[in-house]
């Protein structure tokens, strides 16, 4: 059952309820490696749809998992949002000066009986079909050597979508008491992501499809938490050649920051904005300029796109 905002922590208390009409986006990046094009399909979409919408377009540095981290990567990578033009308002907030707010909310979760402290190793739930069955949740373990579990019974299984439509979730997924707290001691990414979507007053979500999935724990985690759940609409996936989703791990070409009109225009198409001819020979400003006074958010593709790896 979701509990009257007023009992909410006070760090993110008053963020539960906002004015309707005010639309503040974010671009969210873990810095465990720079930009490719991938995500700046993600990061346009995110920036566009913002600023189409006389909205307020921040920057969230997600660098809560120290040994993915590269070193030097959240510094390139806002080099690289600025010389793409995509300049953010209000100061960057970095996920590891968070804990204080992270710690509030678990503080109030166990109080409340929301989460629990779980034991089980990964090959125990493996061994139960690998999704997590609430093997603890009555055992009242202390916090030693645990990871610590949020009670899901406000399961989301289907949510509307702004790009995809109506999406289906995964039943397992969705309804799985996730992880908020791994055993290493590290916050998870669902934890970090929802409190500070919601200590940022994040209204609108635009983000690549790989999050599609993961979306419903985060609206139930909105719903435990009785606040108001962002808008989300996700951007289809940038493919290899091979078929992978390109990204930091299979070694995705990092963009060029010395020359960003042709990746931009290529982001442009990828999106389905069709950018005219002409554009080519314009300043990344007139360009960005360009895209915001055009961006139509229907006109996404649904499906995941080829990129010739060059
Ligand atoms: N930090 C996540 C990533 O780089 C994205 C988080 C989000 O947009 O919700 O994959
Ligand atoms: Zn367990």
């Amino acid at each position: 059952m979701a509990l009257p905002s007023s009992l909410l922590p006070m760090k993110i208390q008053n963020k539960s309820q906002r004015p309707p009409s005010m639309y503040r986006g974010r671009f969210a990046p873990s810095p465990s490696g720079l930009l490719h094009f991938g995500s700046l399909i993600a990061a346009l979409a995110s920036f566009l749809d913002a600023r189409h919408q006389q909205g307020t377009w921040l920057v969230r540095i997600e660098d809560i998992d120290p040994p993915r981290e590269q070193s030097g990567a959240s510094r390139a990578i806002l080099k690289t949002l600025e010389a793409f033009g995509l300049h953010w308002d209000e100061s960057v907030l970095y996920q590891s000066e968070q804990s204080q707010v992270y710690e509030e909310v678990l503080a109030y979760l166990i109080e409340k009986k929301l989460s629990y402290y779980c034991q089980c190793t990964r090959a125990e739930i493996k061994a139960v079909g690998g999704t997590y069955q609430g093997h603890c949740k009555d055992f009242h373990h202390s916090n030693n050597n645990c990871a610590t579990r949020l009670i899901n019974d406000s399961a989301t299984f289907e949510y509307s979508d702004l790009i995809q439509s109506q999406i289906y979730c995964d039943q397992n997924l969705a309804q799985e008491d996730f992880t908020l707290v791994r055993k290493d001691g590290l916050y998870a990414y669902q934890l970090a992501v929802v409190v500070d979507d919601i200590f940022q007053n994040i209204t609108h979500v635009i983000r690549g499809c790989d999050l599609i999935q993961p979306t419903a724990r985060q609206i139930s985690f909105y719903r435990i938490l009785n606040c108001t759940t962002p808008q989300y609409g996700h951007v289809p996936l940038a493919i290899t050649e091979e078929g992978y989703k390109l990204s930091k791990q299979n070694k995705a070409p990092v963009i060029d920051i010395n020359n960003p009109q042709p990746a931009l225009i290529a982001a442009l198409q990828f999106l389905g904005q069709k950018p005219p001819a002409l554009l080519t020979t314009c300043s990344v400003d007139e360009l960005i300029k360009w895209a915001i006074k055009n961006w139509a958010i229907d006109k996404i593709p649904k499906k995941q796109q080829i990129v010739p790896n060059n």
